[in-house]
């Protein structure tokens, strides 16, 4: 008899396990233990969520939005309320570290800061009187019942990109998050609950690629939104817009930094290991490829092998550890064998972060921080998205010659440029062609006022997530021409 906990779904204000479906476990990646299992829906329980959205939307887009906006507001002061909370189900359930999954919720609770402020940026436009006794306003409207579907490496960020500007907007939403990391998603909703939010209007469903698949295809779905790797990105893309739906798919990333000679060292070495070593290097904004330029290369990899070496791994809970395990064994062995792959083209393991294990947790997926020099530019370590604590190194002799390897790449979610010359910060800002473009940062993540950005393999879509994207993906506009003759 298995008494971990069962999740539950939530749908239509009711907290229940859909009947006869599968169940997978739910893993303590730092532990190997079995922290709950969660149901696969089926096609039935998405269809009932789906009809419960479609009825509760037709009076919540009717509710004025200064008033729907109210259950943003408490939705956001129960967040506050709840963050060592919620942080703590993150560590456990995703293997971040404590600091890491704070962090996560405050860059999320910012997108619940910016829906509160939907009523200004719900904003139409008009023009009085462009012809006699005539005037035209463009207002904007929710869309309907629309999906999001989460991945595993920020689980309560990422469906926080979509829920409260999704419902502040006007629509109704099912939220289906990681099968590997639900519980967190699980905890907004019941603090959602707690808000008074009218039922049907936000929807919990778990479950994994069929689940999916139902959601895109039920015809009361007018939009989807999806953030997981470029094959799953592309597919639901594919689906969703063969069936005339809107649809914004974030995929996979490869992020360089490009390091010139000018840089201030301490600050480059410093950044590059946070955001490759951060959260086991599994951020889609995390970089995994430094490319030096001239005589760049011996002090950053001298300093980046440090840094790397100097790493404290072990259970994200414990006072003073930087690094917890990466989600699954699957995923250690993935990241193993691109280790593998990397040093048989020729790389060199500065450090090397396989068979080790964090003291006390035998059973932990583990992959230390690893170091790989001399890696091959058109290989497959250079190529492939690692999405562990692995960082390639490339030397180059230019600017020029680095922005070429940067812009050949398949994604384009983030680049960076440790400089200390506007010059080069200008050119380089102009030419690469990603979305999301840093100069002496650590990570080039949007504040949630700003949208997302992510090109190329990186993203599928039109408008991104967060800021006015958000607001303008959630809802359809109308214009509206009236001709009120004066007597
Ligand atoms: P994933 O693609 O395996 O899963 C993402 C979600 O899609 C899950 O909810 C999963 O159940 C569902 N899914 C998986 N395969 C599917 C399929 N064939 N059809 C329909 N649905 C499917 O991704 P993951 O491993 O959970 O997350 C890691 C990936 O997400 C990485 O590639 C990372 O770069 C990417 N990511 C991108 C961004 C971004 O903003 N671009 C942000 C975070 C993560």
């Amino acid at each position: 008899m298995t008494r971990e906990r069962t999740l539950p779904n939530f749908v239509n204000g009711t907290w229940s396990t859909p009947s006869a479906v599968e169940f997978l476990p739910v893993l303590n990646p730092a532990t190997g233990e079995t922290i709950a299992r969660m149901p696969l829906s089926d096609g039935t329980a998405v269809d009932a969520a789906v009809r419960a959205a479609d009825v509760a939307f037709k009076s919540w887009s009717r509710t004025p939005v200064v008033d729907r906006v109210q259950f943003v507001f408490k939705f956001k002061f129960l967040l506050e309320q709840h963050l060592e909370e919620l942080a703590r189900t993150i560590v456990d359930e995703c293997g971040k570290t404590r600091q890491e999954a704070l962090g996560e919720l405050r860059r999320g609770i910012e997108n619940v800061e910016v829906a509160c402020g939907i009523p200004s940026l719900l904003q139409g436009y008009n023009n009085e009187e462009i012809a006699a006794g005539i005037d035209e306003h463009l207002f904007r409207q929710p869309l309907g019942v629309v999906a999001a579907i989460t991945p595993f490496n920020f689980p309560a960020m990422i469906p926080l990109w979509f829920l409260s500007y999704a419902i502040a907007c006007g629509n109704s939403i099912i939220l289906k998050p990681s099968e590997q990391t639900p519980m967190a998603c699980g905890r907004l909703f019941e603090l959602l609950a707690e808000t008074g939010l009218p039922k049907g209007v936000a929807q919990l469903v778990h479950g994994g690629k069929e689940t999916v698949e139902a959601l895109v295809d039920h015809p009361l779905v007018q939009a989807v939104s999806l953030v997981g790797s470029t094959e799953t990105a592309r597919a639901v893309y594919r689906r969703a817009t063969a069936l005339g739906k809107r649809a914004q798919c974030n995929g996979g990333a490869k992020n360089p930094v490009i390091i010139l000679p000018d840089a201030d060292m301490k600050l480059a070495t410093q950044s590059v290991a946070d955001s490759t070593f951060g959260c086991a290097g599994q951020r889609c904004l995390g970089t995994s490829l430094a490319i030096t330029v001239g005589e760049a290369r011996r002090p950053f990899t001298e300093a980046i092998s440090a840094a790397a070496s100097e790493r404290r791994v072990g259970y994200g809970g414990d006072e003073g550890v930087q690094m917890g395990p990466v989600i699954s064994r699957k995923s250690q062995a993935r990241i193993e064998k691109l280790i593998a792959a990397g040093i048989r083209e020729g790389g060199v393991a500065r450090v090397e972060g396989r068979g080790r294990k964090a003291s006390g947790l035998a059973n932990g997926s583990f992959v230390f921080p690893t170091v790989l020099d001399n890696v091959a530019p058109q290989g497959e370590i250079a190529r492939t998205e690692i999405f562990g604590p692995v960082l390639g190194l490339i030397a180059v002799d230019s600017l020029e010659e680095a922005i070429e390897l940067v812009n050949n790449a398949r994604y384009g979610n983030m680049a960076c440029l440790f400089t200390s010359s506007g010059a080069a910060a200008r050119t380089f800002r102009h030419d690469v062609a990603a979305g999301n473009i840093g100069i002496n940062v650590k990570d080039a993540a949007p504040m949630a006022f700003f949208s997302f950005g992510g090109t190329k393999e990186s993203f599928f879509g039109d408008l991104h997530p967060q800021g006015r994207h958000a607001v303008e993906f959630y809802t359809q506009t109308k214009v509206v021409i009236e001709h009120w003759p004066r007597r």
